[in-house]
């Protein structure tokens, strides 16, 4: 279906939240305080506000706000539970997942979400949708995404470095964009359109200066975070492969891991990891499967019965990582398994930076030693 765009002002948002609520669990973004704040080395006076995403029947409404840039916690929480039961052995009937569960509607997710989704629907729903995982697929498909622009960014974001934009312009139902007065609202979807349809009278067809000057406000978010990350120096996405490669014997992964304290910080927040493992549980007269997130990080992720190890050592593990996101994933799917979302450095207590990372393994191959 082709994509509409609306204007829909400030005073209608909560209108237009409470109509998704009526067939939605909703999320929106809210402002939180965090204890960490990555401050920006090379003098951009960057925001350092943290967001997360809250059921919108348990916030004050005047909480919720337009979040500049991504929330705390990776989209694919929504999906993928970080610890859900999978199944059961001697139960008279098979379990009925999300039931009796209303669909989710997530607002305040942004394009580098968009992108991780990707990475997801590759994992859990299979290249021929052969090898499907029934919870993930239900969920994904009733979900309505709200996706919106990246007026700001924090410190941490680096999805230019990828050729990903700070706005979404697919894989969303409704994305909003913040004007001075309002927002356009683009519909994207059947199940979009069906609920536009519902509120037509909060909705004005955008004009063409409401839309020229969206594309202002892009371009700038642009301009200034291109500028801050060419401060950086990350490789661009087509060398990553052969860095990663390039770099299996590297001193780098010894290095950088003198500090890492394995709390898997990185694994669990990322928006792409979506390892796990299964585990069997006694409940009553049954015992039931579980799923729980696990991640190449954590020392016992390839431990197996007899005590074997093949990621004994913790550089190992961080190789695995990178050889994962940018070898196994471009071999397969042809793009590398980062958004470049920043989660990983925001959360590191060992200010482990995976864009430090990469320069240096490029760095290391392509810069004479000195
Ligand atoms: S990484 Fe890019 S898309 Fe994601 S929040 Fe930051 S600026 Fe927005
Ligand atoms: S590796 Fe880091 S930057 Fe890349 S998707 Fe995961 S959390 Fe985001
Ligand atoms: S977040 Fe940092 S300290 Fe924690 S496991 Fe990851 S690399 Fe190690």
């Amino acid at each position: 279906m082709k994509m509409e765009t609306y204007f829909l002002s400030n005073e209608d948002i909560l209108k237009f939240y409470d109509r998704i609520v009526k067939d939605y669990q909703l999320y929106v973004p809210v402002k939180t305080k965090t204890p960490i704040k990555i401050a920006c080395d090379y003098g951009f006076s960057l925001p350092t506000d943290d967001y997360i995403l809250k059921e919108y029947s348990a916030v004050n409404k005047e909480e919720i706000v337009f979040n500049e840039y991504r929330p705390i916690e990776p989209v694919r929480t929504f999906f993928n539970q970080y610890k859900e039961e999978v199944g059961e052995y001697f139960a008279q009937e098979t379990i009925e997942k999300d039931k009796k569960e209303k669909p989710v509607a997530i607002s305040g997710i942004k394009n580098c979400d968009i992108f991780s989704l990707k990475i997801q629907d590759f994992v859990f729903l299979g290249k021929d949708d052969d090898i499907v995982d029934p919870f993930y697929k239900k969920r994904r498909q009733d979900a309505l995404i709200i996706s919106g622009d990246c007026p700001g960014f924090k410190e941490a974001c680096f999805c230019r470095a990828f050729d990903i934009n700070p706005y979404c312009e697919q894989g969303f139902d409704f994305n909003l964009s913040v004007l001075n007065n309002g927002y356009l609202v683009d519909v994207n979807s059947k199940k979009a359109n069906l609920i536009a349809g519902s509120i037509r009278d909060l909705l004005t067809p955008a004009t063409l200066g409401q839309l020229s000057g969206r594309s202002a406000k892009r371009d700038a978010v642009i301009r200034k975070l291109d500028e801050h990350l060419s401060h950086h120096k990350i490789p661009k996405k087509e060398v990553l492969q052969e860095i990663v490669k390039a770099g299996h014997n590297s001193q780098i992964w010894h290095e950088q891991m003198r500090t890492c304290v394995e709390c898997g910080g990185c694994i669990f927040m990322c928006d792409t990891c979506h390892c796990f493992l299964l585990s069997d549980e006694i409940s009553g007269n049954n015992s039931k499967r579980l799923r729980v997130w696990d991640g190449c990080l954590l020392k016992n992720f390839t431990r197996v019965a007899g005590g074997g190890n093949a990621l004994k050592m913790r550089y190992m593990r961080l190789r695995n990582r990178y050889i994962k996101k940018f070898d196994f994933f471009i071999d397969n799917i042809g793009f590398q398994a980062c958004c470049g979302c920043g989660r990983c450095i925001d959360v590191c207590p060992g200010r482990i930076d995976i864009r430090n990372i990469l320069r240096r393994l490029y760095d290391e191959k392509y810069l004479p030693a000195s």
